[in-house]
């Protein structure tokens, strides 16, 4: 088969559950929702720009996750497990639950917003019950990401599972407190 036709037929696979995920209105029950971002800048403040899903589909090839990245985010999931603190110790419970459903893309999404310029490093959504969680090996051709770098994604696309917002509201952890408390 050649390679735009398997290509073709990848983008067709990740626009069919997109739509689905518009056309559903949330509830209390297990329902697809929008999908979610984690966004890097240099200017953590800023606004973050709300990124469609129809950019996600045509701009980002998703690929298998490696062994190596396999074997890194298993190795976080079971570390926090047995974490001290029982938020992390739910965020593990919630990646042994959903890694089955986790892909890679290679570069981010890149936004302009004003002066300031955004990475979407890692996206997360439900669709038909499953979470999808995707994260980026690099910031563009010319900067990867570690991995490291990318299990820190995972935690915080990991957290929305948990219904973590990307902001704080009151005493319950913003998606990047997961990422980073639980480090
Ligand atoms: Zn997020």
């Amino acid at each position: 088969m050649p390679a735009c036709r398997i290509a073709s037929i990848r983008v067709l696979l990740l626009i069919l559950p997109l739509f689905t995920a518009c056309a559903h209105i949330r509830t209390s029950r297990a329902v697809d929702t929008q999908p979610q971002y984690e966004l890097t800048t240099a200017a953590p403040d800023a606004d973050v720009p709300v990124v469609r899903s129809d950019e996600v589909v045509a701009t980002l090839p998703l690929e298998d996750v490696t062994a190596e990245e396999a074997a890194a985010f298993k190795a976080e999931a079971v570390r926090l497990v047995d974490h001290p603190d029982p938020n992390c110790r739910r965020l593990g419970d919630a990646m042994q639950a959903h890694l089955a459903g986790l892909r890679m893309y290679e570069n981010a999404l890149v936004r302009y917003v004003g002066p300031y310029k955004f990475y979407g490093v890692g996206h997360s959504y439900q669709s038909d019950g499953d979470w999808k969680i995707r994260i980026a090996r690099r910031l563009n051709d010319l900067n990867p990401r570690t991995l490291d770098e990318e299990t820190g994604t995972l935690r915080h696309e990991m957290s929305h599972t948990l219904g973590a917002r990307e902001r704080r509201v009151g005493e319950e952890w913003s998606a990047r407190d997961y990422a980073d408390r639980c480090a």
